[in-house]
C-alpha cells in the first residue's frame, strides 16, 4: 500500500474531457474502412513470403517487415477464438452491459479481430462458434458499420 494512503484520505476528482479530434487511418485503413462502407466485405492483407494473412489489414509484415500490397477478402463468417463478458456500466461501453467482446478470427485470415458479440445469451457464447458480422444499415466508414457479430444459424 503507498504511504500517503495511510494520512491523507483518497479524494477521487469526477470530470469529463471532450476533445473533439480527427486523424488521418493512412491508406490501409482508408481501403478498409471504405470496403466495409460501400461493399459490405471485410478485407486483410496477406504476406507472400509469411503467407499470413492480416486483419486488420497491416502495410507491413510483422514477422518479416515485408511491404504488403495484396487485399484478401476475409469472412464474412469466422470462428470466435475467446471472449469477455462485460458486467458494468460506463458512458464510454458501446452497449448497455452485460456485454460481450470477442475475438473472431475470419475465414481465410490468420488474425483475430476484436468486435462486440450479440443476438446470443452471454451462457451461450463458446470459443469455436461460428459468427457472422451484422453490419448497420447506413454506414460511414468506421469499424463500427458493424454492429456486432453474432452467431450463424
Ligand atoms: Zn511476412
Amino acid at each position: 500500500m503507498n504511504k500517503w494512503l495511510e494520512t491523507v484520505e483518497p479524494l477521487v476528482y469526477e470530470s469529463r474531457i471532450k476533445v473533439p479530434y480527427t486523424w488521418s487511418v493512412g491508406e490501409v485503413g482508408s481501403r478498409f474502412l471504405i470496403e466495409l462502407r460501400d461493399h459490405k466485405k471485410i478485407y486483410g492483407t496477406r504476406c507472400p513470403k509469411c503467407n499470413i494473412v492480416y486483419l486488420p489489414p497491416r502495410k507491413t509484415c510483422s514477422q518479416c517487415f515485408f511491404n504488403l500490397d495484396e487485399w484478401v477478402e476475409v469472412g464474412p463468417q469466422g470462428t470466435l477464438i475467446t471472449y469477455t463478458l462485460v458486467h458494468y456500466e460506463s458512458s464510454m461501453m458501446p452497449m448497455k452491459s452485460p456485454f460481450a467482446y470477442g475475438i473472431i478470427l475470419l475465414d481465410k485470415a490468420n488474425t483475430g479481430l476484436v468486435h462486440l458479440l450479440d443476438e446470443v445469451k452471454s451462457e451461450e457464447i463458446k470459443t469455436g462458434m461460428r459468427v457472422e458480422p451484422v453490419f448497420k444499415d447506413e454506414r460511414t466508414g468506421d469499424i463500427m458499420d458493424i454492429r456486432y457479430f453474432r452467431p450463424v444459424r
